[in-house]
């Protein structure tokens, strides 16, 4: 048992610390974990399995880091062994380790220079609530003075610890504590502390899924016990830990691994996102389970005025994309919108949709363990779907051939694939598991367009937002000489200037016709209509296999033509007559060598 009642000397915590750092094996560390915790207290068992991870809080709570440089830390150690800055900081350069420096420096200490300065030699044992609430201190001082207060506080802790308490405190406030221990064997030592039974470890498990917080978790077991931990609900401002998809890559394996039948939604390849409510306040956790609400003031707001319960917690995938069009952007808008510092400026510049896939709680209600066909009723029962902020796209079906069709058509609105998610009763949500429940279909190749292409404007359809009274989006067609027909190859609304855009109403004024042109192969209905004429200069990320798109229709696969993903305008090009477009024979060719350069990056 403890030395001091409710807390554990720190010796206990560094002397497990060092045996944990001679061993990589599991067994051993769940046995020295399992001696560390039957010691320690229940008021701080929490702080134990922080400090252990060297940390204070779960990252998830964004709270302050400790945030002390190596010049500071080289002050306090001077500070708490009486030697110099200098000859701290020669003894780090001899060790490459500032940690094993303190450790060195304490053992050697001028124990009677001090002993004269302090009057007394004062030997207080370290404890764990001293170390943590001196070092909870130092990470929130802040403002003026707070320097020197924190390199007070931490020589203050040195001062009082044993050479190798030292070296662990120093690990610890420079963020290398690393020992290596895992979660799970953190999970597993527990399990065999409070546990009674085997049945513990899966209960402490879930209980972890549930609140992404060990220390919480080991805290609530320790003092209330395991009982305690099989009620623990959803919070609403605690992340849940994410459940992720396995991957197939064929529509009848996946029907057979899920039961026959599944919901399939587009992948879309954006940043994941989980989205607490609890009236007006919102918190965004990210799939690793940062909190990144304050990136997006968008989102925020997208929550607060779309999700109709008053607590709820949903997931889904936050896309880029073209405000005028709606028209998905490629992940990497959404990265340089990470990097721009001025959010305000970001989110104009790279506005973003959120479409959402998962309900994990609403208004009292864990929907954690119900299957997917309810959660997603229920989502959208409590969503007021806006193009901003809106349901996955998705069918249910029992077809390959459809899977397939669908798979086509993410694939060329601009997301990764599609995830599809087996629609049995025993189909929870799976906190913190990768398994078969969801299934990613996903292209396993990736090529980009070398060159452009001229295509013919066939149609357009009309735009929202900052293009409203103009067109959003052109309709444009390769030529297929031998029918002497236009196929639709892509729907183009990215590249334009304000300029262009201003000018296309009166450009193609003379060329509106109220029906689909004669020469004209479009599956695709078009809110206008055009005799085909004008040719434009397109590139495009690639070209790919699509269920929309006539160009090339039937010949590389059957029930799908070609089209170009993320089509961008780059001129008009008034030299060209619509014959003298790019034909759905070179768009083949363009497609044939795409598929040879990935067979070739493939090879050994
Ligand atoms: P991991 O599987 O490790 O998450 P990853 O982060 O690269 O890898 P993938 O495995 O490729 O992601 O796919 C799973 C991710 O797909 C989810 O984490 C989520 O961000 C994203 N996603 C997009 N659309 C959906 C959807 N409709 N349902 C579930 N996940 C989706």
């Amino acid at each position: 048992m403890s030395a001091v009642k409710g807390d554990l000397e720190f010796k206990a915590l560094t002397d497990i610390f060092e045996k944990l750092e001679l061993t990589t094996k599991r067994t051993e560390m769940t046995a020295l974990l399992v001696q560390l915790f039957r010691k320690t207290p229940a008021e701080v068992i929490d702080k134990v399995v922080y400090l252990m991870q060297g940390k204070l809080y779960p990252d998830w709570m964004g709270m302050p880091e400790l945030g002390i440089g190596e010049r500071l830390i080289i002050r306090a150690i001077s500070m708490a062994t009486g030697f110099s800055d200098g000859v701290v900081e020669k003894e780090f350069k001899r060790l490459g380790d500032l940690g094993k420096a303190a450790e060195i420096l304490k053992s050697k200490k001028r124990q009677a220079a001090l002993t004269a300065f302090f009057g007394i030699q004062v030997v207080k044992p370290l404890t764990v609530t001293r170390v943590y609430t001196t070092l909870d201190k130092i990470a929130k001082t802040t403002g003026p003075g707070s320097i020197d207060l924190k390199v007070k506080l931490l020589g203050g802790l040195l001062q009082d610890a044993t050479a190798k308490e030292a070296k662990y405190l120093v690990r610890i406030v420079e963020g290398r504590l690393r020992l290596g221990v895992a979660e799970a064997t953190m999970m597993d030592a527990l399990a065999i502390v409070y546990g009674k039974t085997k049945l513990a470890r899966p209960v402490i498990e879930r209980a972890y899924n549930l609140c992404s917080d060990l220390g919480y978790v080991a805290r609530l077991l320790a003092e209330k016990g395991i009982e305690a931990l099989k009620t623990m609900a959803v919070t609403v401002g605690r992340p849940i830990r994410p459940m992720l998809a396995e991957r197939l890559s064929s529509p009848r394996e996946i029907l057979m691994k899920t039961g026959g039948k599944v919901l399939a939604e587009f992948k879309y390849d954006g940043e994941r996102a989980q989205i607490h409510k609890k009236g007006d306040k919102i918190w965004i956790f990210s799939r690793r389970l940062e909190n990144i609400t304050h990136q997006y003031p968008d989102v925020q707001d997208y929550a607060r005025n779309y999700i109709k319960a008053n607590e709820a917690i949903v997931e889904g995938e936050i896309v880029c994309i073209d405000p005028d069009t709606g028209e998905l952007r490629p992940f990497q808008e959404l990265m340089r919108r990470r990097r721009k510092h001025d959010i305000h400026t970001a989110m104009k510049e790279y506005p973003v949709s959120v479409f959402l896939f998962d309900l994990l709680y609403a208004d009292g209600v864990d929907y954690t363990q119900k299957p997917i066909i309810e959660r997603r009723e229920k989502l959208k029962s409590i969503i007021d779907e806006t193009d901003r902020f809106r349901l996955a796209e998705a069918i249910i079906t029992d077809n390959p051939d459809e899977i397939e069709e669908f798979f086509l058509k993410a694939i060329e609105s601009g997301c990764e694939g599609i995830v599809a998610k087996a629609l049995h009763q025993n189909a929870i949500y799976q906190a913190g598991a990768r398994g078969w429940l969801w299934i990613k279909y996903k292209r396993d190749y990736k090529s980009e367009m070398m060159d452009t292409v001229d295509l013919v404007a066939v149609g357009a359809f009309y735009g929202r937002g900052r293009r409203a009274g103009t067109y959003g989006a052109l309709l444009m067609a390769a030529y297929d000489p031998e029918a002497d027909v236009f196929r639709t190859v892509c729907k183009v609304g990215s590249g334009f200037t304000d300029e262009d855009l201003e000018k296309l109403p009166e450009m193609f004024k003379d060329l509106i016709i109220d029906h689909k042109h004669p020469r004209v192969d479009s599956k695709m209905e078009a809110d206008v209509w055009f005799v085909p004429q004008i040719v434009a200069e397109i590139i495009g990320a690639e070209i790919t296999l699509s269920p929309i798109h006539t160009c090339y229709w039937g010949k590389m696969k059957p029930g799908a033509g070609l089209a170009i993903r993320f089509p961008r305008f780059i001129r008009w090009r008034p030299d060209k007559g619509p014959e003298d477009a790019t034909t759905v024979h070179e768009i083949a060719e363009m497609y044939k060598k795409q598929l040879r350069r990935v067979e070739e990056a493939k090879m050994p």
